[in-house]
């Protein structure tokens, strides 16, 4: 048995009923929805004023209602319809920045996973806290200019889609930056990037058993990054520069890849610190969760950022991916999601997933 998330008030929305997969129209909603729908689940789609037009074009995708509130910021005023509906929330990357971290992780609403992952994922400082605890390599960080001995990144606290990062190869470019607000200074790793994406099951035991459940890996991607991605065509960034144009790492879309095999166990390794500290520090990371990387050509991964909810790169896998093909037919994350409540319900410990 896990550890219980959810106190039984909490469930008492769902318990006696067939749940209601719900969540915000953006970021991954259609493949969630999606999935839900494969497993038997009715699914209700939060959207701010009326339903994206866009989503008549996809009839697999889109949910079987919609729930209209006229701002985001609105949604703990839906919560006794969300409860009515017998809503399970689940969180996205865009539904948690758009709600606030704070906010969702108070709605009184079945939310699936342990939303007490959002304390630490929010708070730079505490995620480093986590992962560097958990044995995890990082970027090294500096503490003061006068430290840096390579290139590095210059990073914004909550920049989102790293807007106004700098890059200075060495301590003397450094000089030419003012900072504008609250920031960090990390070594700039030299490597290729990776998105893996990991589901975590306190339910399963079997496969990659990791804590009371299992770890599986269902698909990695790669983020184009506007204007950093094309920064080659154009030559050196100092000549970027003196044009005027500052590099920057908004994501504008996400390619596919797969890591050579001989890598596959680090990336497990990683996976499975991640977990394992998150059970010792707050129950426990439960469902999809992204581990942002480079590898370098020593083969060395450094983590430099953790997503501790369903990505969109995922939607590159909505029927499988060279993973996820490997875990069972035409699974999907949003579709792993839906399984593990119908698991959760089957065996009566919904109170493991939900929180
Ligand atoms: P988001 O919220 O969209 O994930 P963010 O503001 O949290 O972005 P990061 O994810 O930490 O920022 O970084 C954005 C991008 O900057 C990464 O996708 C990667 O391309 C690059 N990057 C971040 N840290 C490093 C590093 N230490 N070395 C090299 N590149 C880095």
């Amino acid at each position: 048995m896990g550890i219980p998330l959810a106190s039984e008030s909490r469930l008492a929305s769902v318990r006696d009923r067939v749940p209601t997969v719900a969540t915000l129209c953006s970021h991954s909603s259609l493949q969630i929805f999606h999935g839900a729908r494969v497993e038997g689940f009715p699914t209700l789609g939060i959207c701010v004023g009326p339903p994206p037009k866009f989503y008549d074009a996809f009839p697999l995708g889109r949910p079987d209602r919609f729930l209209s509130v006229p701002k985001v910021k609105d949604l703990p005023d839906a919560v006794d319809r969300l409860r009515a509906e017998g809503a399970i929330l689940v969180p996205h990357g865009s539904f948690v920045e758009y709600v606030g971290a704070e906010t969702f992780s108070s709605l009184d609403v079945p939310v699936f996973g342990n939303r007490a992952v959002l304390g630490w994922e929010s708070d730079r400082r505490k995620e480093r806290e986590w992962l560097d605890s958990a044995g995890v390599s990082m970027p090294k960080r500096f503490e003061d200019p006068s430290e840096v001995d390579g290139p590095v990144i210059v990073k914004y606290y909550g920049a989102k889609g790293g807007k106004g990062f700098f890059l200075a190869k060495n301590r003397e470019a450094l000089e030419d930056f003012t900072p504008t607000g609250p920031h960090v200074i990390q070594e700039y790793v030299l490597g290729t990037r990776y998105y893996i994406h990991f589901f975590y099951s306190p339910l399963v035991d079997r496969g990659y058993r990791v804590g009371h459940g299992s770890l599986e890996l269902l698909g990695m991607d790669r983020r184009d990054e506007a204007n950093i991605d094309e920064l080659y065509k154009l030559g050196a960034q100092e000549e970027l520069l003196k044009a005027g144009i500052r590099p920057t790492f908004v994501v504008t879309g996400n390619v596919p890849v797969v890591l050579r095999e001989s890598l596959l166990p680090r990336a497990f390794d990683v996976g499975a610190r991640i977990i394992e500290r998150s059970i010792e520090l707050f129950g426990g990371m439960v469902g999809p969760f992204c581990v942002e990387g480079i590898m370098t050509e020593e083969l060395e991964f450094k983590v430099f950022e953790i997503s501790t909810r369903i990505v969109a790169g995922t939607n590159l896998f909505i029927s499988g991916s060279p993973y996820a093909d490997l875990v069972a037919p035409g699974l999907s994350m949003g579709r792993r999601i839906a399984q593990e409540i119908r698991r959760g319900r089957a065996e009566g410990r919904l109170a493991e997933i939900l929180s």
